[in-house]
């Protein structure tokens, strides 16, 4: 009976819109956190194509979901739809988060805040370094940004399969941040050797060894790195990717994308709620449950 009586007219809708949207962590998350903080809150994930954006976002008004998170392939599309969006998500070019308030539909961008928060402890080691940055997609918008504006990074190489996607970067962030010392590569194994060896802080902000592709992560990438380096990995899943493996084998200090993801939604959860996340039950509950997740399970 408590179950049933559980979801009522009182219980406040937040989504994630995406596709596919299967191997999204957000549900398990929020769902989570909404339970611990006992709040009147459900997490859904809503499985839209491209060609249903526009009608997916008139629903969010049409049936007063409060709040949304969006996901790879709407982040850069669905901001045409939104009342405002942030400036800072207005630079990135992405949204991750919207914010219905009687509505009015607002997007932010809150990856900022995860990358922000991984990074926080390398202030000094960052500032006026050279960085190489792996990917050209929407998270790479977001760690370029956050590199420029909250880190004052010397030098940024971008480094992706598709090097014209880099060189587009490259163009965007040179004109629309002023940052002149950037430059852009194609995925070269000796090439990105000589990038690594020379750089301070890499990341990989590709979506390369995510689950579950993860066996072939970064098998490319061997004796790269060194042990004043610092190696950001983006991905949460698996926790520790071959990429950080490798890094850490050599000495380098890893970071998953673990942190990143929960500090991004913890921000997300605020704006919606107005309350704080409880982070480090939430860290030790995901890890948990990808590791059991990405480890090979006995009969
Ligand atoms: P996206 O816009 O689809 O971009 C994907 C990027 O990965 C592109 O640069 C693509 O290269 C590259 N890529 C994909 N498969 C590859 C492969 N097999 N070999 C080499 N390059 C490959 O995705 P996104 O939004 O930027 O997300 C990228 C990754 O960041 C995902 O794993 C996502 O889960 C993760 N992420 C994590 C967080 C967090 O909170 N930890 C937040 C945001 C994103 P091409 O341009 O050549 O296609």
């Amino acid at each position: 009976m408590q179950l049933l009586n559980k979801f009522n007219h009182n219980t406040k809708i937040i989504g994630v819109v995406g596709h596919p949207i299967k191997h999204s962590f957000s549900p398990l998350m929020h769902n989570l956190a909404f339970q611990l903080g006992n709040l009147e809150y459900i997490y859904l994930p809503f499985d839209v194509p491209v060609s249903g954006l526009k009608d997916a976002v008139k629903g969010i008004k049409a049936l007063g979901i409060k709040g949304l998170n969006v996901t790879i392939p709407h982040k850069e599309k669905i901001m045409p739809f939104l009342d405002n969006v942030s400036e800072e998500a207005g630079i990135i070019g992405a949204v991750n988060t919207v914010v219905n308030e009687n509505g009015i539909l607002s997007g932010y961008n809150t990856d900022v805040n995860g990358i922000i928060e991984t990074l926080n402890g390398f202030r000094d080691e960052i500032a006026d370094s050279e960085v190489t940055i792996i990917g050209a997609g929407g998270a790479a918008r977001s760690v370029i940004f956050t590199l420029i504006r909250y880190f004052k990074v010397g030098k940024i190489n971008i480094v992706n399969r598709t090097e014209q996607k880099a060189e587009t970067l490259k163009d965007y962030f040179t004109v629309k941040m002023f940052f002149e010392n950037i430059k852009a590569y194609g995925l070269v194994p000796p090439d990105l050797t000589n990038l690594f060896k020379r750089s301070k802080l890499i990341i990989n902000s590709s979506s390369i060894g995510m689950f579950p592709e993860k066996e072939d992560s970064a098998t490319f990438i061997q004796e790269s790195f060194m042990k004043d380096q610092i190696v950001f990995d983006l991905v949460y899943n698996p926790v520790k990717t071959n990429f950080l493996k490798i890094a850490e084998s050599q000495g380098a200090t890893v970071l998953n994308g673990l942190r990143m993801f929960i500090a991004q939604g913890s921000r997300s959860f605020e704006l919606w709620t107005g309350q704080e996340m409880p982070n480090k039950k939430i860290y030790k509950t995901l890890k948990g449950y990808m590791e059991g997740e990405s480890t090979p399970k006995s009969k």
